[in-house]
C-alpha cells in the first residue's frame, strides 16, 4: 500500500483517513500469535505545509508468560499524534519520516509502530511464581517442595 501525500504538504488544507486491516507478516508473527489482523487507522491533516498524522492501532495477540510459559492473551492499543516530515535531519521520536517524493507506506508504518510498542515480555500475572528451577513444575499450581529441602535435611 502506498499513498502519495504531496497534496498534504502543498495545499492549505488537507485531510485524509485510511483504515485497514494489517496482514500479519513474519516479523509480527515472530513476536506473538495474532488471531485477527490488527485494525489500523491513520488520519492525516495538513495545514499550510504542517502535516500531522494521528495513528490508532488496535490488536489482540497471544504469547507465552516469560516466567511460567502459560499462554497469555493481550489486547493492545496504540494511539499517537506525530508530525510527518520529508527531511531526515528533522527526525525525532515524534515524527514520521516519509520519502522525498511524499510517498507514505501505511502498512510499513503500522508494522514498525507495533514492533516498537510491543511489550518486552508477557506475564500471566504480575506475581507469577514461574517454574521451579529444580523440577520444572509450575509454582502457581502448587509448591513442589524442592524449595523447602533445606528445612528438612
Ligand atoms: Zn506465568
Ligand atoms: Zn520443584
Amino acid at each position: 500500500m502506498k499513498i502519495n501525500l504531496k497534496e498534504a504538504f502543498i495545499l492549505d488544507r488537507y485531510e485524509k483517513t485510511v483504515q485497514f486491516h494489517l496482514p500479519v507478516g513474519e516479523e509480527l508473527r515472530s513476536l506473538a500469535e495474532f488471531a485477527e489482523e490488527p485494525l489500523v487507522s491513520f488520519t492525516i491533516r495538513g495545514k499550510y505545509g504542517l502535516v500531522q498524522c494521528e495513528t490508532v492501532i488496535d490488536f489482540a495477540c497471544t504469547s507465552y508468560c516469560s516466567r511460567c510459559l502459560a499462554p497469555v492473551d493481550k489486547k493492545l492499543h496504540i494511539e499517537n499524534q506525530r508530525r510527518m516530515i520529508t527531511d531526515p535531519l528533522m527526525e525525532t521520536e515524534d515524527t514520521i519520516l516519509i520519502d522525498p517524493n511524499y510517498d507514505f507506506f501505511p502498512d510499513e508504518e503500522a508494522k514498525s509502530q507495533m514492533i516498537l510498542e510491543f511489550p518486552e515480555r508477557f506475564l500471566c500475572a504480575e506475581d507469577c511464581k514461574g517454574l521451579c528451577p529444580i523440577c520444572g513444575c509450575n509454582l502457581n499450581l502448587g509448591d513442589c517442595g524442592c524449595g523447602s529441602e533445606s528445612e528438612n535435611p
